[in-house]
């Protein structure tokens, strides 16, 4: 077995409603350093557990439903494995598939960071939309669509590099 074929995850969401728009597949990944308060999975942390999976299968897998219209990478931090992600959302854009990736670091920082960490700046060529931030407990809201907690921002990735000001996409109802 060769690492660079896997990837470390928590687990898979066949076809989920409430992490993007449309039916998605959500890959969440294992590892995070975030430690927010009243994390929803601290199962999610260590970066030995979960399972590694052959990313080559993942990406087929996907393939093969035709109902899917998207796919999330979710966490633990997707961003700690930014190579591995960065790999799989250029073969999902490729399929016409648009991508999102949730993360509890910043955009700016991100952005600030791109060259310095491993595959940031790769992922974010192929990552639409970016949902930035940890979650705040203060600021947890039942309501917002496709967020926990308000200071969490629904990011277009690509506008935003393009004209170098973050927009911000608004799903609430
Ligand atoms: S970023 Fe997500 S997985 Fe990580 S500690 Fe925060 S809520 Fe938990």
């Amino acid at each position: 077995m060769d690492d660079k074929d896997f990837v470390r995850l928590s687990g898979v969401a066949y076809e989920s409603l409430v992490n993007g728009p449309g039916i998605r597949r959500v890959l969440f990944s294992q590892g995070c350093l975030h430690d927010c308060k009243s994390c929803f999975n601290i199962n999610t942390h260590s970066f030995d557990g979960g399972k590694l999976e052959n990313m080559d299968e993942l990406i087929e897998d996907i393939r093969k439903n035709p109902m899917i219209k998207g796919v999330t990478f979710s966490g633990g931090d997707p961003l700690e494995q930014a190579d591995k992600f960065a790999y799989i959302a250029e073969k999902i854009k490729a399929m016409g598939l648009n991508t999102w990736c949730y993360t509890g670091y910043t955009f700016e920082y991100v952005l600030k960071s791109k060259y310095e960490r491993r595959g940031w700046e790769a992922l974010l060529k192929y990552i639409d939309v970016m949902v930035d931030g940890k979650f705040d407990e203060d600021k947890k809201n039942e309501r917002l669509k496709y967020r926990g907690s308000s200071n969490q921002r629904i990011i277009d990735v690509q506008e935003s590099i393009n004209t170098e000001s973050v927009k911000i996409l608004n799903y609430d109802e």
